[in-house]
């Protein structure tokens, strides 16, 4: 076993990763080779908008299917990919599978089901992002306004003329920005407005312990309030039972994603998913539609 033979041995500099010599060995070789045999897949988590109770977007998730090591989590193989630089090809197929599938989806009636992409920093640093979009929304005629980057705060505070220019770049295509896991890392407030952001994504550890520790719930509630004077909206992922919901909605958070509505899915469960919670046409207005 790559992880015994790995337990003590050396162990990789980013304490992070958390992987024996053995096994990073083993995915670097693997992700080399997995673009080419075709071991990726998409799989995607509805986000829901509190106010409508609709699903408005859903964020894009790589899933990896190694022949031997089976599935392996992003958490383990990304900071592989990252440390690699393979990362910058495997994003490249990020972006374009997932304009591919949002594009689709519009055409199958989701019209205006958004869809949200993770960015490494490395992407931003390598490879011309703004190119890389342009063409993946152009390849399959996908409204720009239809996707979502993902960006984590540490991105933003490394090389900060650098990223902004892309930033801007990008935002001027007309899609949509997002702060993932906000909250555990140290960006302020006039980042966020110079980085001219759209959406802050409330980091799940706050949102785990939102009911047990009443300083996760003031963090979110104060979260929440500054997006709310900077004009930016909400979402909080790892909503995982009603009683996260309820709070979240008393503090007026605007999105939620989480194993509450749905874990992430393959692209056709998704739209199945999505049709099953969409109210139907003969609805009156004032009714929201779903359970949720
Ligand atoms: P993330 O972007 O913060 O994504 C949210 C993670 O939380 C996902 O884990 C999702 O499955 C999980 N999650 C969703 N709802 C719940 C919940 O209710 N409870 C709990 N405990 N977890 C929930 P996943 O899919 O394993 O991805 C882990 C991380 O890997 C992502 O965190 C992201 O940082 C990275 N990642 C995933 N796909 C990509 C990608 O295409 N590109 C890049 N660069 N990174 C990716
Ligand atoms: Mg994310
Ligand atoms: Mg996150
Ligand atoms: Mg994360």
């Amino acid at each position: 076993h790559a992880k015994e033979e790995g337990r003590n041995t050396y162990r990789f500099f980013d304490e992070r990763m958390n992987v024996g010599v053995a096994e990073l060995l083993r995915m670097r070789n693997g992700l080399r080779n997995a673009l080419d045999h075709d071991e990726f897949e998409l799989h995607f988590q509805p986000q829901i908008d509190l106010a409508s109770g609709r699903v408005i977007g859903a964020e894009a998730l790589i899933r990896w299917n190694h022949p031997e090591l089976g599935r392996v989590s992003p958490d383990r193989f990304i900071p592989v990919a990252e440390e690699s630089g393979l990362i910058v090809p495997i994003g490249e197929w990020v972006l374009r599978e997932a304009c591919r599938r949002a594009a689709a989806w519009q055409k199958e009636g989701l019209a205006g089901v958004t869809v949200a992409v993770n960015l490494s920093a490395l992407q931003f640093k390598r490879g011309n992002l703004k190119q890389t979009v342009t063409d993946a929304l152009a390849e399959f005629g996908l409204d720009p306004t239809c996707l979502e980057l993902e960006l984590t705060e540490s991105i933003l505070i490394k090389d900060v003329e650098e990223v902004l220019a892309t930033v801007f770049q990008l935002k001027s295509l007309g899609l949509k920005l997002a702060i993932d896991d906000f909250g555990t890392g140290y960006s302020s407030l006039s980042y966020l407005k110079r980085f001219k952001v759209d959406k802050l994504k409330i980091d799940k550890s706050f949102v785990r312990d939102l009911a047990s520790d009443p300083d996760d719930a003031a963090i979110i509630r104060t979260i929440i309030q500054m997006a709310h004077s900077l004009n930016l909206r909400t979402i909080a992922e790892g909503v995982e039972d009603q009683e996260m919901l309820d709070r979240l909605r008393l503090f007026h958070c605007d999105e939620i994603q989480g194993y509450l509505i749905a874990r992430p899915m393959p692209i056709d469960d998704f739209i199945a998913f999505v049709r099953a919670h969409s109210p139907s046409a003969s609805d009156s207005a004032s009714d929201r539609g779903t359970a949720i």
